[in-house]
């Protein structure tokens, strides 16, 4: 007979830094617009492209535009650069996916983001003209950054949906311990119903994320067409959700503003962190930042005509709670959420990871809560 099963249930209590960790990993492994597309070309920070006839595939010119540069195309120089109304040339990222359905049935992730070679030529025969996609050489930590960035772009109510989602599947007075890796706000227990959502719309954002879809040229960006981003974050606080108790922000789409999104001291996947100390991030992300007062809402409403989103974010809050309640006997990796991580490491049994990488990421973090789980 187990013991176990005679004693009395223990009231659930949800930790936020393990939640967030699961739901992001399985978001990105999965997300539609993503699914089985792998980068063929990169272009960075003001570089020319190798092959300028890509350069229509993202509407260059709605682009200039829409950042309030007067277009002056010389179409001798083969070049697209991230601009800005203040004249003054912004960090970007411009990312060419290419779909293909041979890889859909494996789980996206880092390091099966950029296409083999094999792909490569596959992909660049099925558009027309054939293009010459420039050699992507990456780092484990660039391709960390561009997969999720590229993943997180025009997706921060998306996040904010899928934790709503995950809340759903719990009573509205479930418990919810919440830690970050600030040494001066110590750790607290809430109730999942005591949270907020804030927007904030960001202008003169330092990253720019073009997105790029061959053979369709679907296209998405982070600003959007008026030049700025609207953010969305939920906030936890320990008594019920009013504008004096915010304390704790939880921003899981914030690798859109590249590293400058990572949190755990710039290596975390996330961010989850005092409210002070996400203001002051913001103010490194975009040149101004403003709160939207009218949109401090305790759930953030779902949109018309996204049944199809809304399916998908379902999907994977179940899969999260499943993965969550099998915590003992399946561990994931303590910097990205994956399952089935190799490394153990010495400091106690709670500490595992994909690879030493993402133990070294996660210590920040970990080393405020080793042994105490
Ligand atoms: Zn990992
Ligand atoms: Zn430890």
């Amino acid at each position: 007979m187990s013991q176990a099963r005679a004693m009395p249930m223990l009231k659930e209590t949800l930790d936020l830094y393990d939640i967030a960790l699961l739901l992001n990993h399985e978001r990105v492994a999965s997300e539609p617009r993503f699914r089985g597309a792998r980068l063929v070309d990169i272009s960075r920070d003001g570089q020319s492209f190798v092959d300028d006839r890509l350069a229509p595939h993202w509407d260059r010119t709605a682009y200039f535009k829409s950042a309030g540069v007067p277009i002056e195309k010389d179409p001798s120089v083969p070049s697209f650069e991230f601009v800005s109304s203040s004249d003054e040339p912004r960090r970007g990222a411009s990312l060419i996916f290419h779909n293909d359905e041979a890889t859909s049935s494996t789980t996206d992730s880092p390091t099966n983001m950029i296409a083999t070679d094999a792909q490569r030529v596959a992909a660049a025969s099925l558009v027309g003209p054939p293009y010459q996609f420039s050699k992507v050489r990456l780092s484990d930590k660039e391709c960390e950054t561009l997969f999720l960035q590229s993943r997180s772009s025009a997706a921060s109510e998306t996040s904010v949906h899928l934790l709503q989602a995950f809340f759903n599947l719990y009573p509205a007075d479930t418990l919810l311990r919440v830690r970050t890796y600030d040494r001066n706000d110590p750790e607290y227990i809430t109730s999942i119903s005591h949270r907020l959502v804030l927007a904030y719309s960001l202008r003169g954002l330092r990253m720019h994320t073009i997105v790029s879809f061959l053979p369709e040229t679907t296209c998405h960006s982070t600003p959007g067409a008026d030049g700025r981003a609207r953010h969305t974050v939920i906030t936890f606080g320990d008594a019920s959700a009013r504008w004096d108790n915010l304390r704790t922000v939880l921003d899981m789409s914030s690798l859109q503003f590249g590293d400058a999104g990572r949190g755990v001291k710039g290596k975390g996947t996330f961010v989850l962190e005092p409210l002070k100390a996400y203001d002051a991030r913001l103010d490194h992300v975009a040149e101004a930042n403003d709160l939207l007062i009218e949109d401090m809402v305790p759930e953030l409403p779902t949109t018309e005509n996204n049944a199809e989103e809304e399916r998908f974010l379902k999907e994977v809050a179940a899969k999260v709670k499943s993965r969550w309640d099998q915590r003992a006997t399946e561990p994931w990796c303590g910097h990205c959420g994956a399952p089935a991580p190799k490394v153990q490491a010495k400091c106690c049994s709670a500490a595992r990871y994909c690879n030493r990488d993402h133990q070294v990421s996660a210590w920040p973090y970990h080393k405020m809560f080793c042994g105490k789980s």
